[in-house]
């Protein structure tokens, strides 16, 4: 099965869109057919709660999705999160797309543990605000000593988890195509050429040399705004870090598509460095 066909799986007959109704209805919508899924039939995977908050609106939980092969001791725990700016839904919907894509050939994630988090800021996601409702950028806030509890809850998981790598998904409404933010680990951008390249199957890259203000090579940067969600300060050995960055203007269903290629390839390159390198 090529990563193509893949996409098959992963898109699901009635995709959930950003509807118009009630945004509460459409988080149910969203989540619980997938939830419902995985608990009745899926192989690999495990749909469970980080956690839960209260807040005036009433209770939010965080999801998290774990994919590992029954029978497998996996070597590698991987993060992979979306939805910390609540008006970036393309991630989230490509993180469900993952879920599914991942159920229908599991032998992809051979070798790992694989913790999606695929809604990390819900109040946000309901209002279709980049800040959560108490009001905060959540992602210039960890490791800061944030009471934000969905920044608590994610310290708390990463801190537990010590992941090797860890990903995030994104989408830029100022881009003129797909790119990427490369931090940690030195081979994080021998992970990320092959992706870039996969995902040109669905969506442009920026090749632009300035992007968000920043440096830029073919589609990749190597700098990033401090608080942003990641390792832990100091991490040993060092975990590779990577955003991807979808063009919010770009069809929707190929924001999601790119998202999948990018994160299929990574895994693909990763568990490779991981049997060749032996000591990264
Ligand atoms: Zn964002």
């Amino acid at each position: 099965m090529t990563a193509l066909d893949l996409l098959d799986h992963a898109l699901p007959a009635t995709a959930p869109t950003f509807s118009p109704e009630n945004p509460r209805q459409s988080l149910r919508k969203l989540l619980l057919p997938l939830f419902r899924r995985v608990a009745e039939s899926s192989y690999a995977w495990r749909a469970e709660s980080v956690g839960y908050w209260n807040t005036e609106d009433g209770r939010y939980w965080m999801p998290r999705l774990v994919f590992k092969r029954p029978g497998e001791t996996p070597e590698i725990k991987i993060g992979i999160f979306a939805g910390i700016h609540g008006d970036e839904p393309a991630g989230v919907f490509a993180l469900c797309d993952f879920v599914r894509a991942l159920d229908a050939s599991p032998v992809r994630g051979r070798g790992y543990e694989l913790h999606v988090y695929p809604l990390v800021n819900p109040t946000g996601y309901e209002d279709r605000t980049r800040h959560a409702r108490a009001g905060k950028d959540l992602n210039r806030e960890f490791w800061r000593g944030s009471l934000d509890p969905e920044v608590a809850l994610l310290e708390k998981e990463i801190l537990r988890e010590q992941y090797h790598g860890y990903i995030s998904l994104h989408s830029d409404d100022t881009c003129e195509g797909f790119y990427a933010f490369a931090r940690g680990h030195t081979l994080t951008e021998h992970l990320l050429r092959p992706a870039l390249a996969a995902v040109e199957a669905a969506l442009p890259l920026d090749r632009r040399s300035e992007i968000d203000g920043f440096h830029a090579e073919e589609g990749i940067i190597h700098t990033a705004y401090d608080g942003i969600l990641s390792a832990p300060p100091g991490s040993n050995p060092q975990p590779f870090e990577v955003v991807l960055e979808t063009p919010t203007h770009a069809p929707l269903h190929l924001q999601r598509g790119a998202f999948v290629l990018a994160l299929v390839e990574i895994l693909t390159h990763y568990r490779r460095f991981i049997a060749y390198g032996g000591d990264l």
